[in-house]
């Protein structure tokens, strides 16, 4: 993998989610290759072969934080934190520990069991939280879409030492794939030892985004049949089947007495 620097870009942005003012990415571009993954769309290298760091990051990120208030803020939109190049280069590692000498405490995701290494730097923060997603229940579908991501177990496990190490703790079902996620499976697998569960539907901007393109072909290779549904459903999100999986969640929450966050 080659990892190159980018240069003066900018390294704090406004968050899209409600709860936070700031999101940042400690990559540009991610290992993890997920056929699926929204942030396609605007990669700038081949992430297969080529990612990007900041060049002088730590020392631009302080001062970015120096002229805001120490608050939490959300890591990992647009790339996984824990990709494999976080063990080299650590520069989600160095980030938090800035962030819990300043005050500041961060909302992060990943799917990977490194994030595990840092739960000391999670404790130091005032308010912090980390979520992992999944997308499947099998692993040999899970290969099919996300074949460089980590195995479902490893990220089981890293959301209970996490839950162990009194760090708050979610997962993220993400995305729901109709007919191929089980979602209640899912939630099954995590319920016993958390109960913050995010739920985000399948979403693809338009039939000429890369996702698309990636989703059709393993599609039609592998589930030939679930091919013009998907057209139907994956760009509507007041399609039925969205509409019946919100209510049937809807039972299962209060049936459980879980908390779920359901964007579907
Ligand atoms: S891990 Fe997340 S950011 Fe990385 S490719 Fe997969 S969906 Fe995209």
């Amino acid at each position: 993998m080659k990892v190159s620097k980018c240069f003066n870009r900018k390294i704090l942005n406004p968050c899209n989610l409600e709860m936070y003012d700031y999101q940042m990415d400690p990559y540009i571009g991610c290992e993890h290759f997920c056929n699926y993954c929204y942030a396609l769309n605007e990669a700038e290298t081949d992430w297969e072969k080529e990612i990007m760091i900041h060049d002088e990051f730590i020392e631009r990120l302080s001062q970015a934080l120096s002229k805001i208030e120490p608050q939490t803020i959300y890591i990992g939109v647009d790339t996984d934190p824990y990709q494999p190049s976080e063990s080299t280069f650590r520069q989600t590692g160095k980030l938090l520990e800035l962030f819990a000498k300043r005050g500041f405490s961060v909302c992060i995701l990943t799917k990977s069991g490194l994030v595990t290494r840092d739960i000391d730097l999670f404790t130091k923060m005032p308010d912090s939280s980390v979520g992992i997603s999944i997308a499947f229940q099998n692993e040999q579908t899970r290969q099919l879409f996300e074949k460089s991501a980590p195995l479902n177990k490893e990220r089981i496990e890293a959301l209970e030492k996490l839950k162990d190490a009194g760090i708050d703790t979610y997962t993220m079902i993400s995305p729901v794939m109709p007919f191929i996620t089980d979602v209640e499976s899912l939630i099954e697998a995590v319920a016993s030892f958390l109960n913050t569960i995010w739920i985000y539907r399948l979403q693809i901007e338009s039939e000429e985004s890369p996702s698309w393109h990636n989703i059709q072909s393993i599609l039609n290779k592998h589930f030939p049949d679930l091919t013009e549904k998907y057209r139907r459903i994956a760009f509507s999100e007041y399609h039925p089947f969205w509409l019946e999986l919100k209510q049937k969640l809807k039972e299962i929450q209060i049936e459980k007495d879980l908390n779920f966050k359901i964007e579907l």
